[in-house]
């Protein structure tokens, strides 16, 4: 940060002063993760091996050398405190650099995949008003429109090939208060959520999240999720919180077991983070070379369930492994860290996961907004915690659903997050998630919000209704169909055209892997559309399609 206190009259003081301000900056993104940079500079702090027999580390002190680099090139700038920068990257050193740069220049980053349809970027664009775009310099991004600056970065710093607009600064200092990141998740009018988090919240869920050691500085923990998902950032939070070293895993790997484990052998992995439908494909081709991955000691899993069977088998593979299942939302990066019990019994159905982290607390709440007590009663979770996200950029009706007066003492002036997650404690005092109270859902882990992909094939000219299910696919795992009716007298749609509009806007990850055409939707006895017929039905047809692939 460019702007630092005048020096104080004493010499007394300034020492105190100067502990002060250094307490102050650990509340700071970029300063709580740089950390280990002055007492464990040479550490690894990022391994990449993108490709075979290429390992590269880059240590503290490299680290916190680039950040300062590209942080002073994007003070140049003149942007004020606050002011967003589109970050169109995957997680590779550079890109960690980069973001740190932002947090140390005072400025808010917004992770975007560089997979965005152009849409869907442009959707962005105008909800954030971003001043700068930053791409890599291997990026291919072209045509961002004005008045948005235009910037390529890597190992060497930043080029500038636009100039951002200079307009007169109306903040100097950067504040804890201040947004660290924008992370943008699927929302249910049909236009993606940008869930707005500050440093002082983020690193509040870091201090929670390390209190439970989940990792040392001898660790190098993959980190499977891309760069615009806050799961990345956890990630990214507990390898350097932890005095250890991320390990990013580039997002066209994860799905191919091989080359998967590949990297994790190659860059010494000795923990993988991700999402559970990561290992259905390594469990199923590649068990024998994930066992023989001896140094792997740890799994943290976080998005969805796991599914037990796939856990099981993974406890088996990897029979010393510390297996943590991580509870949470983007709202409030995660939430809590429960240990999965090794081996898992036979009788467990669901999985705990576990309590809040130290400094927050989980409240189950009633229909009714009484909170609920006593175990086995299923309830909404509410958070309490000093994490919680600051609302949704330019969206204060949907912050106002999110984060509501504190059911105990709504007098108090405190706000809980309204989690829209189902559970119940269970006898033990921990809780278990017991599934959604809306039609969010978890699609390989990724948070697909149903009505935002309805209203997608809805604007399509030829198609009067569509409901969105997730539903059973292929290899396991879940999928996500659409059903759609097409309107009377056009002309019969290629579901492939169908397929193709749903891209041009949505995520590769919500658009639907399947679309059928029906001639209506079936209904309800209360005429709502009938979505468990249609989930039976998409059920039923996965059932022969597996049965016909077994004949
Ligand atoms: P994350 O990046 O943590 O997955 P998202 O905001 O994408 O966060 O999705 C959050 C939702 O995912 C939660 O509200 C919950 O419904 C589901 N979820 C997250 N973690 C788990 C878990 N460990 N077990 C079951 N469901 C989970």
């Amino acid at each position: 940060m460019s702007q630092q206190p005048h020096p104080p009259a004493d010499a007394a003081t300034a020492a105190d002063a100067d502990a002060d301000a250094a307490d102050i900056r650990q509340d700071f993104l970029h300063a709580f993760l740089l950390d280990p940079a002055r007492h464990s500079p040479d550490a690894p702090a990022v391994v990449e091996s993108p490709e075979a027999g290429r390992t590269t580390v880059t240590t503290y002190a490299e680290l916190r050398a680039h950040t300062a680099a590209l942080a002073c090139a994007l003070d140049a700038l003149d942007l004020e405190p606050g002011a967003r920068v589109i970050l169109e990257a995957d997680t590779t050193a550079p890109a960690l650099a980069m973001l740190l740069a932002c947090s140390q220049a005072g400025l808010t980053f917004v992770p975007v995949s560089p997979q965005t349809p152009r849409q869907r970027l442009n959707t962005l664009l105008d909800t954030v008003r971003p001043a700068l775009h930053l791409q890599e310099l291997t990026g291919s991004r072209t045509d961002v429109p004005h008045p948005v600056g235009t910037a390529r970065f890597g190992r060497d710093g930043l080029t500038v090939e636009r100039a951002p607009e200079r307009r007169p600064p109306r903040r100097r200092t950067p504040c804890p208060t201040d947004p660290a990141y924008i992370v943008f998740t699927s929302g249910t009018t049909g236009r993606p959520k940008g869930v707005v988090m500050s440093h002082r919240a983020v690193v509040a869920f870091y201090r929670g999240m390390l209190a439970h050691r989940i990792a040392g500085p001898e660790d190098r923990i993959a980190s499977t999720s891309p760069l615009q998902f806050d799961f990345s950032l956890l990630n990214i939070g507990l390898a350097l919180g932890s005095g250890a070293a991320v390990v990013p895993v580039p997002p066209q790997l994860v799905r191919w077991p091989r080359h998967l484990l590949r990297v994790l052998r190659e860059a010494g992995a000795t923990q993988v983070n991700g999402v559970p439908s990561i290992w259905r494909q390594v469990l199923r081709h590649e068990p024998k070379r994930l066992a023989a991955l001896t140094q792997l000691r740890g799994v943290l899993f976080c998005g969805e369930e796991f599914p037990l069977p796939e856990l099981r088998r993974l406890q088996e593979l990897l029979p010393t492994a510390r297996i943590v299942n991580c509870y949470g939302a983007t709202e409030s990066m995660a939430c809590s860290f429960a240990d999965v019990p090794n081996p898992l019994p036979d009788t467990t159905e669901r999985l705990s996961i576990g309590t809040a982290h130290p400094g927050a607390e989980m409240l189950l709440v009633d229909a009714d907004g009484r909170v609920i007590d006593a175990p086995g009663t299923v309830g909404e979770i509410h958070l309490r915690s000093p994490a919680l996200f600051s609302g949704y950029w330019g969206d204060p009706e949907a912050t106002r659903a999110t984060l509501v007066p504190d059911p105990l003492c709504p007098e108090s002036g405190q706000y809980v997050l309204r989690s829209g997650d189902l559970a119940l404690r269970g006898p033990d005092g921990a809780f278990r998630f017991a599934g959604r109270a809306d039609s969010q859902v978890q699609i390989n882990g990724n948070r697909v919000e149903l009505g935002e992909v309805e209203r997608r094939l809805a604007e399509h000219p030829g198609v009067t209704a569509a409901t969105a299910l997730p539903v059973p696919g292929p290899g396991g795992g879940r999928q996500l169909a659409a059903f759609v009716v097409l309107a009377a007298g056009h002309a019969p749609t290629d579901t492939g055209d169908l397929w193709t509009f749903c891209a041009e806007t949505l995520p590769p990850y919500m658009v639907p892997q399947e679309i059928r055409l029906l001639d209506r939707l079936p209904t309800t006895a209360h005429g709502k559309v009938d979505r468990a017929a249609l989930a039976a039905e998409a059920g039923a047809a996965a059932a022969a399609d597996v049965a016909g692939s077994a004949r």
